[in-house]
């Protein structure tokens, strides 16, 4: 499996420190003059997974965890082929603060489906916050909260992120090598 990567874009050690910076800018945003904080996190399935495990261990606050299921690149695919919400278990979240986590924003789709879902439910506010953001016009254009680190317009994968829902368990952001990603010809 480590054979297969081409090259690290973001280490497990720049990955930790912006976790924290972010948990901290995070919490103080949702802490109120009386020094109340209280946050259902909502991890975005399956990418935000390992996102939100390290995030949600630097906020010490009143948290609730919803799930949303949310497909945009099934299998082999190495672009969106539109998000499908495929299920939530998100519990009643009327009257709470939401904090939306994607592992990466590309075209925006995911984003532009998922958040006008959950106002509908009556949230008191739904912020966003994604570990990457690609280089891309339609990425900078989607409003989000909170930006763990832009990246290159390319595929990566790790830390949460897939490939034929294989890599997510590395702790890097990476590329992979070509001969990975091109489909064998017949
Ligand atoms: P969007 O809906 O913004 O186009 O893309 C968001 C979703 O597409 C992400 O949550 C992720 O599942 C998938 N995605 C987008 N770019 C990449 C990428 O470079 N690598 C992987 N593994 N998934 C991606
Ligand atoms: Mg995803």
């Amino acid at each position: 499996m480590l054979d297969d990567i081409d090259r690290v874009l973001v280490t497990r050690d720049q990955i930790a420190r912006r976790i924290q910076e972010l948990a901290r800018q995070i919490t103080d945003d949702h802490t109120t003059a009386e020094g109340e904080t209280e946050i259902t996190l909502v991890p975005i399935l399956t990418g935000a997974m390992v996102l939100a495990a390290d995030l949600m261990r630097h906020m010490p606050v009143r948290m609730k965890i919803g799930l949303m299921t949310v497909s945009s690149y099934p299998g082999k695919s190495l672009r969106t082929q539109g998000s499908n919400v495929l299920g939530s278990q998100l519990g009643d979240i009327h009257g709470r603060h939401i904090l939306l986590l994607d592992d990466i924003l590309d075209s925006g789709g995911t984003l532009r489906k998922v958040v006008p879902l959950l106002k509908e439910m009556g949230p008191a506010s739904v912020k966003v916050c994604v570990l990457l953001r690609k280089d891309r016009s339609v990425a900078k254009e989607t409003p989000v909260d909170y930006v763990g680190f832009d990246i290159p317009d390319e595929f990566v994968v790790g830390y949460g992120l897939d490939f034929d829902d294989y890599y997510r368990n590395l702790p890097e952001i990476v590329t992979l090598k070509k001969a990975v990603t091109t489909p064998a010809s017949p």
